[in-house]
Formats: C-alpha cells, sequence, structure tokens
C-alpha cells in the first residue's frame, strides 16, 4: 500500500486534505472524529497534524465540600474518563467528604522547575559556573523577565558530577502549569551562562527537572503545586456510606498504600491518585502525560477516637488555569463549571483538585478494604 505524504498546514483547508488522504488510502470514513465543534484554528497552538477530535466520554461528581484557603464551598467537578465504576467511586467519596464537613486542602510549596544540562571541562570549572550563578542571580531573574511576564526565576539549585552540570531552575508561574515558560527562560539564562562562564548547554532539559517521568526529586522536593489535604470522617459516616468501620480502612491503607509500595519500591504510596488527576487532567485541558508526577504521593488513613482521619499528600500536582489546553472551548466549559477558568483561578483549581484526589481515594481504599472492588467494576463496567 502506498502511503501519500500529509500536509502539514495548520487551517481546516489542511484537514480536511489529510482526512480525505487517510480515508481515500486507508479505506475508512470518519463519521464521529470529524463531528465535533472546534476548528482546526481554534485547535492550531495546542496540536500538529489536526484531523478531528478524540471525543472522551466526560462526567460530573459532587457535591464537593473543600476547605481551602482558595476554594471554599461546595463544588461540582467535571471528569473525562473511559474507565466505568470511576465517577460511581469518587462520587461516593465526595459525599462522605462532604458529610464529615469538608476536605481541607494547603498548598504548601508552588514552583515550576527546569534543569538544563550543561558540560564543563572538570570539576573546577563546574565550581566556577556554579558560583558564577550564585553571585549573578539578579542579572539571571531580569534576563527571565525578558521572556515571561508573568513567571519569575525563584532559585538556581546546582549538581555537579564528573563534566555533568545541572542546574535546577525553580520558576513562580502564575496561572499558568508554567512548563513553556520555564523552557524560554532557561533557555536564555543558559545563553548567557554559557557566554560568561564557557559551560556547553547540551539540553535546556537535563532530566533532572523532572517533567513526564517518575523521579524522587519531584516525589520528596515538589514540582509544580505541593498540596495537602485532609479530613475527619465520623465513625457514622463510615460506616453507613463506606460500609467499613476505620479500623478496616486504616489497616489496608498501611498494609497496601504503605508496606506494600514500599515492598514493591515505588513511588505511589496511594491506591489510585492518577485515576484522579488524569480524569480531571483530561476534562480540564492538563498536560495529559504530567499524570505521570500527579501519581506520586502517599494516603494515610488512621482510625480515631472519633472515626477515621484521612489525609494526602500530593507533591507535584502540575496544573494552571491559562495556557496549553486550558482555552480550548470543551476543556475551558469544564473548569467554568468549578469557577476556574483563567487568570487568578490556579490555587482554586488545585485546591479542588487535591479534595477530588482524596474523595476517590477514600472510597477506593474503603471498597477494597471490604474486598468489593472486582463487584463494583463488574457490575458496573462489565
Ligand atoms: P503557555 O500557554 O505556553 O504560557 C502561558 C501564557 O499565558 C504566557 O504567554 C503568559 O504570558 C500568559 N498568561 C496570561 N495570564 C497569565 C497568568 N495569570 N499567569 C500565567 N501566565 C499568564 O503555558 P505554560 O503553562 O508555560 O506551558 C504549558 C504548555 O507547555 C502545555 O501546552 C504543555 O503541554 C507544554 N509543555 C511544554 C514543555 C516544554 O518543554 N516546552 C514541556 C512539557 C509541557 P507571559 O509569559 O508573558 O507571562
Amino acid at each position: 500500500m502506498q502511503f501519500p505524504p500529509l500536509p502539514r498546514g495548520k487551517n481546516s483547508e489542511d484537514t480536511l486534505k489529510r482526512r480525505k488522504i487517510l480515508e481515500e488510502t486507508l479505506k475508512l470514513k470518519f463519521r464521529h472524529l470529524t463531528n465535533n465543534s472546534l476548528s482546526a484554528e481554534a485547535a492550531s497552538k495546542n496540536i500538529e497534524n489536526f484531523i478531528g477530535v478524540s471525543q472522551v466520554p466526560l462526567g460530573v461528581v459532587g457535591p464537593l465540600h473543600v476547605k481551602g484557603q482558595n476554594a471554599r464551598g461546595a463544588y461540582y467537578i467535571p471528569m473525562a474518563t473511559t474507565e466505568g465504576a470511576l465517577l460511581a467511586t469518587v462520587n461516593r467519596g465526595c459525599s462522605v467528604v462532604t458529610a464529615s464537613g469538608g476536605a481541607t486542602c494547603r498548598i504548601i510549596r508552588d514552583e515550576m522547575t527546569r534543569a538544563p544540562i550543561l558540560r564543563v571541562d572538570d570539576i573546577e570549572h563546574g565550581i566556577k559556573v556554579i558560583n558564577w550563578i550564585g553571585r549573578n542571580m539578579e542579572t539571571l531573574r531580569r534576563a527571565t523577565a525578558k521572556t515571561t511576564s508573568h513567571g519569575e526565576l525563584v532559585s538556581a539549585e546546582p549538581y555537579l558530577s564528573g563534566r555533568n552540570l545541572f542546574i535546577r531552575f525553580s520558576f513562580a508561574t502564575g496561572d499558568a502549569m508554567g512548563m513553556n515558560m520555564a523552557t524560554i527562560a532557561s533557555q536564555q539564562m543558559c545563553d548567557m551562562i554559557e557566554k560568561k562562564t564557557g559551560a556547553k548547554t547540551i539540553s535546556v532539559s537535563g532530566n533532572m527537572c523532572t517533567d513526564k517521568k517518575a523521579a524522587a526529586i519531584n516525589y520528596i522536593g515538589g514540582r509544580g503545586k505541593s498540596v495537602l489535604a485532609d479530613v475527619n470522617v465520623p465513625e457514622s459516616v463510615v460506616v453507613e456510606k463506606l460500609h467499613a468501620s476505620s479500623a478496616e480502612i486504616a489497616e489496608a491503607a498501611t498494609r497496601k498504600n504503605l508496606v506494600g509500595s514500599a515492598m514493591a519500591l515505588s513511588m505511589g504510596f496511594n491506591s489510585h491518585f492518577a485515576n484522579m488527576a488524569a480524569a480531571l487532567f483530561i476534562a480540564t485541558g492538563q498536560d495529559a502525560a504530567q499524570v505521570v508526577e500527579a501519581s506520586m504521593g502517599m494516603s494515610i488513613a488512621e482510625s480515631t477516637d472519633s472515626g477515621l482521619y484521612f489525609s494526602v499528600r500530593i507533591p507535584s500536582l502540575e496544573v494552571g488555569t491559562v495556557g496549553g489546553g486550558t482555552g480550548l472551548p470543551t476543556q475551558r466549559e469544564a473548569l467554568e463549571i468549578m469557577g476556574c477558568a483563567g487568570s487568578g483561578k490556579s490555587p482554586k483549581f488545585a485546591e479542588i483538585a487535591a479534595a477530588l484526589i482524596l474523595a476517590g481515594e477514600l472510597s477506593t481504599l474503603a471498597a477494597q478494604s471490604r474486598g468489593e472492588l472486582a463487584a463494583a467494576h463488574s457490575s458496573l463496567a462489565r
């Protein structure tokens, strides 16, 4: 079979041409991926070689009561997924959290990182470059400011090994997730460091950032927003809504999330952070590949005198409410459901995301502590 080259352009005409080539070459007729309201022009900053839209089912859970510093009150939360039973379990978690008075959420760190790799001559040269960077942080800040009005260089952490010098730059990125912003600013600083010190930039991303790969540096220090959430669930609510006791849930959490994850040397000391993160990211135009980082974190359950104390630590929640895919029409509407579209909303969105992860985590853990996970999937998803 001959595969003709595809036109590269970004407008509607190029889109039609590509679809035609595919239909004729592969003897297919597209009825669904062409049936949508998103134009090639509207998607032009988000994709190349556009041919249509992949429709992912979108649902909503809630109300979920959030007690954050930015998100305060009840929210409906959109989630896009093809995993049957997911929204049912998260929705149950939302009702438990809300019946318990809400989830307290706090952002404890908010910085995006980019870590270029520079080649230096030897250790002595590497240390000289590090010292130059230390003395010239203000100059580097000014260089960053030339590339972005919302991004700001916060720190530059050096890691030297032989002739490899990594500088892990951290940025405040306003309401954007910040990865383009941080990359463009880092390139600008690398150009300056090269000129002033003779170090050679090998790549603006040296993998100590660490983007889209599970990494202890993110697990420990955080990347994007580091968020904590917790809830105290009265025993009556545990029993009535989760059909378990707090002691059963606490035991499952310890043996599964802590011991099991340690046995596997996993960095996901949790049941399924990735499920809530993926469905929320896809619904709201976040970078879906960064679910890798969001999947890392810990959930802790403790049986108390009054019921169940449950908490999550999500060190690397890389989200924004401007930039990337957040301005696409359906993604923006999804953000609007939570009052989180646009400037000034990313801390609120991160707190709601943390509460959602907490709710989904709690419900699934309770189901697993009662041996209900397989039954729920076979009745709801098969
Ligand atoms: P972006 O869309 O590239 O940049 C955000 C834009 O929004 C900037 O132009 C910024 O202006 C503007 N802006 C307006 N109001 C803002 C506010 N309140 N807060 C912050 N910015 C505001 O988005 P990004 O978050 O930097 O990057 C996200 C994108 O990067 C995603 O599409 C993701 O898939 C992609 N990505 C890139 C890389 C990479 O290496 N380049 C890696 C992973 C992901 P100013 O800059 O003038 O402030």
